[in-house]
């Protein structure tokens, strides 16, 4: 089954101060891409924009209200963090990508939400490292609320995806796992960081020394996250697909190859096969060099297509 590519031009739209890693130009990469895989026969869709409701499944009242209050205007939510106009609804896009993915992987059709701003980052209550809405959480949700009795959220990107962990810390319908450079941005994601209450044991975080590459990534996912997926058997896998562990990147240090996304995803295509078959979906988080941007998504969709 060949993946389903979710991706709009419109994700340009979301602009950033000049200088800021986060810069509309990555959707040039993500549309490169996208464009290759239309060419080959691939699907590509267009996304729609997440609702309130889908939205409050993760993000609190007060969160909703005030990213309603900045949009259709520009402003900075967090150090890192701004809006242009039309980012708002850009970021409900992005949102509503990752449902739409992950909805179409749980009915057999694996898929990825190519898309911006990124998601991870994004608390409850917060916006945080360029993230508005946590994309692949409110996916995960909307699983949950659906009927999907027990999914894994595997977050690959360079830094720890702390928004996600929250959102599901004492859950235990959902295994995160985390693989990052620690210590590093944004400060959580230690070994003992494990869940709490009934969530406890469904957090696992994997902190790697910076300078990791192929190999030591290739050995931690054949060792923890492909046991640890087999033992949890999922019904849907999501892949919060971050390629900022990339070796040219400019913002991390790890050293990751073309090669290395390959075996990663190698590793979660293994695990998927031994579990959820192709109910699997993956949504873009961080990747700040465009070259390793496109060398990432290049392999999601390779490994994936024919599960
Ligand atoms: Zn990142």
């Amino acid at each position: 089954m060949a993946v389903t590519v979710f991706f709009s031009p419109r994700f340009a739209e979301h602009t950033t101060p000049p200088g800021h890693p986060e810069r509309p130009e990555r959707t040039n990469a993500m549309e490169s891409v996208a464009n290759r895989w239309r060419m080959k026969g691939g699907d590509v869709r267009e996304p729609r924009r997440a609702t309130r409701e889908e939205l409050a499944r993760v993000h609190t009242g007060d969160y909703l209200d005030l990213i309603e209050s900045v949009r259709g205007r520009p402003s900075q939510l967090d150090p890192d963090t701004y809006t242009s106009p039309e980012s708002v609804e850009i970021a409900e896009l992005a949102a509503g990508a990752a449902i739409e993915a992950a909805r179409l992987a749980r009915a057999g059709t694996p898929a990825f939400a190519f898309v911006r701003p990124p998601g991870h980052h994004a608390e409850a209550d917060r916006a945080m490292g360029f993230c508005l809405f946590n994309n692949i959480a409110v996916a995960a949700a909307d699983l949950l609320a659906s009927g999907t009795s027990k999914a894994a959220i595997v977050d690959i990107d360079v830094h720890h995806g702390n928004g996600t962990q929250w959102t599901f810390y004492g859950e235990p319908r959902v295994l995160f796992i985390s693989s990052h450079q620690f210590p590093f941005y944004p400060g959580t994601g230690a070994a003992g960081e494990t869940g709490s209450g009934e969530g406890r044991g469904f957090t696992i975080n994997i902190p790697l020394a910076a300078g990791a590459g192929d190999d030591e990534y290739d050995a931690a996912y054949r060792d923890i996250v492909q046991p640890a997926l087999q033992t949890f058997a999922p019904e849907v896998l999501l892949i919060s697909a971050g390629f900022d562990t990339w070796i040219h990147d400019p913002l991390a240090g790890m050293r990751v190859t073309a090669a290395g996304f390959a075996r990663i995803f190698g590793r979660l295509r293994a695990a998927a096969e031994a579990t959820c078959g192709s109910r699997v979906m993956l949504v873009t988080e961080g990747g700040y060099d465009l070259e390793g941007l496109e060398a990432g998504l290049t392999a999601g969709l390779d490994a994936f297509s024919t599960l």
